[in-house]
């Protein structure tokens, strides 16, 4: 099964885990995702670049 793009703007691995259900479902019940709690803390070292339309 193939991942879906991330969008322009978007941090690839916020979008994976926000996309992909079952990235989270392997964590403990009140377990946090240290990936998704590392970029809420310290923000995304990479972002989708947006394509210029022109
Ligand atoms: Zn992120
Ligand atoms: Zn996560």
């Amino acid at each position: 099964m193939a991942a879906r793009e991330t969008p322009p703007g978007a941090c690839p691995q916020c979008w994976q885990h926000a996309y992909d259900k079952s990235i989270h479902r392997k964590l403990k019940p009140g377990e946090d995702c240290q990936p998704c709690l590392d970029h809420m803390h310290n923000g995304h070292p990479y972002l989708v670049p947006k394509k210029k339309s022109s």
